[in-house]
């Protein structure tokens, strides 16, 4: 195993984020944090993140003498391609042997409740070896020993000290799951001060939060450090790129890493001469630079030959890709992609001819990160759909359109799974305006040309069943005649591969940078949908 120390790690990185100077002592207290991971295996060809660089990095702290605790933010049990198998216990299996090596915490995320019962989860659950943390939720699966397992008020011990740890998922209001099976409380705050409370009546030395929520709601506990000085980080999940706000006297730092582990944190605690945590953070972008533990790469390995046990025809060819086309989830959750346009386009004619005049995808439904090129073989399509997406064929009007699509350009426009794919129309978008008063335009092809879309007129649209029950934020209208949910997406997908191939046609085409689906206006002055 190729050594590394973290700070020569740190100093090959672009962006190395630490609050003191002060250098890592061979003894002492460090947090590894991860969120938002669902592979065994790493992502981008095994060039990027993945567990296998988690441990080596562990192991070089714990080859200097550092305590080494990991904090995981959550989402992991679902969705993968290997979770519609084992419902995620090949994650349990890999978080296992992690939690041999250092001891993890881990809170769930929504996606860890994406099954409408419970039987999956109480199965991880009695798998798991690391431990479940939940101060906002219970577990109410009907197991006594699946809902005994979470763990409430959580406290660990380094040398005579005591850190406490509260815990928060997202409630259903804030992109989490609504299962009767898990009761979530939705005051994150209220009951983040009063965790900090207990914890400080039971007189713990640091307290710490450990979270999946959105970055605006940690942003608000964070600052329950006015008052409350011990008090000093937030790790979280749910974001699935780098969030990092610094320490100060008025809030706690709070950071998350990249999905998959690409990028993750470690966090150094120490105590001041009153007693006081004191801490150093530094974020790791796990590349090639990283080695994968060769130990874990025999549990990697385990789980890629029972895959392709299961699916022999994985690695088969089914395409040929025209393009070098970026699906990691940092394009396809912030702009237009040539893999995503080819999905979207394949919608429109899932309910037959003459195909649809819209439809849209969230990109957080396209979960393969990574790129597909050369090649397209039967994992790509596998894992571009980490869950099975049925479609909905409804109609709407121009004007309920564009309101419809005002959900997707609301933030600041990072990354976000409920950024959309679009077919069908052109969009051209301007965030310095209020949140949904974005859309400058929105134009569909009228004789051969664009047009603002028609107010009044009526328009066909396609859209995964996710979206049409308002998933993401998107409000589609219920009052009208509506299509069931209907034809798989992946495999109306992997048939007109496979109709390019019986062609001889490659599949993609590049975005086209004089002609945008979806143009973002950096000047007011500029014009729409042109580069
Ligand atoms: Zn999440």
């Amino acid at each position: 195993m190729k050594r590394i120390s973290i700070l020569s790690v740190c100093a090959l990185l672009a962006a190395c984020a630490a609050t003191s100077t002060s250098v890592r002592g061979p003894s002492g207290l460090t947090f590894v944090h991860l969120n938002d991971t669902y592979r065994v295996g790493a992502v981008e060809d095994g060039n990027a993140g993945g567990f296998g660089r988690v441990v080596t990095v562990i192991r070089e702290l714990q080859a200097i003498g550092r305590d080494v605790h990991i904090l995981h933010g959550g989402d992991f049990l679902y969705p993968s391609l290997e979770s519609q198998l084992w419902n995620g216990q090949q994650m349990v299996d890999a978080f296992n042997f992690m939690d041999a090596i250092a001891p993890m915490h881990v809170v769930a995320g929504n996606h860890e409740f994406d099954r409408r019962t419970p039987e999956h989860l109480i199965n991880a659950i009695a798998a798991s070896e690391f431990d479940w943390l939940g101060d906002n939720y219970r577990f109410n699966t009907g197991n006594p020993e699946a809902d005994a397992a979470l763990q409430k008020s959580f406290t660990v011990e380094h040398e005579g000290k005591t850190i406490g740890i509260f815990s928060l998922t997202a409630h259903a209001d804030h992109g989490g799951n609504d299962r009767d099976y898990v009761p979530i409380d939705s005051d994150y705050l209220s009951i983040a001060e009063k965790m900090i409370e207990h914890f400080e009546f039971t007189g713990v030395d640091a307290i710490i939060g450990l979270t999946h929520l959105y970055m605006s709601q940690d942003l608000e506990v964070a600052r329950l450090r006015a008052m409350h000085p011990t008090f000093v980080f937030v790790v979280g999940g749910h974001d699935h790129e780098p969030e990092f706000s610094q320490l100060s006297d008025d809030s706690a730092a709070v950071m998350k890493g990249a999905s998959n582990a690409r990028v993750i944190w470690t966090i150094d605690m120490e105590f001041d001469v009153a007693g006081l945590p004191v801490i150093t953070t530094t974020n790791l972008s796990l590349d090639t630079t990283v080695l994968v533990d060769p130990d874990y790469r025999v549990l990697e390995n385990k789980w890629r030959d029972q895959l392709l046990e299961r699916f022999p025809f994985l690695e088969a060819r089914v395409g040929t890709a025209a393009l070098a086309m970026d699906v990691r989830e940092a394009a396809v959750r912030s702009v237009e992609s040539s893999w995503g346009n080819f999905i979207v386009d394949q919608m429109r004619k899932a309910f037959g001819e003459p195909a649809a005049d819209l439809a849209f995808i969230n990109g957080g439904t396209l979960r393969i990160d990574d790129t597909i090129e050369n090649d397209i073989r039967f994992e790509d399509i596998g894992r571009t759909f980490g869950f099975s997406s049925f479609l909905r064929h409804t109609t709407v009007s121009g004007a309920e359109f564009r309101q419809i699509m005002e959900a997707g350009y609301r933030g600041d426009g990072g990354t976000q799974g409920y950024f959309p794919q679009v077919s069908g129309f052109r969009v051209c978008v301007d965030r310095s305006r209020n949140e949904g008063d974005r859309i400058v335009s929105l134009q569909v092809p009228t004789d051969g040309d664009w047009q603002e879309i028609e107010s009044v007129q009526q328009y066909s649209l396609v859209v995964p069943d996710f979206l049409f029950g308002g998933g993401d934020g998107y409000q589609i209208p219920k009052d009208r005649p509506a299509s069931l949910p209907a034809s798989e997406l992946k495999y109306l997908v992997l048939d007109a591969v496979l109709a390019a191939q019986a062609q001889g046609l490659e599949v993609g085409v590049a975005v086209d940078s004089q002609n945008r689906r979806f143009h973002e206006l950096r000047e007011s002055k500029q014009p729409c949908f042109i580069d």
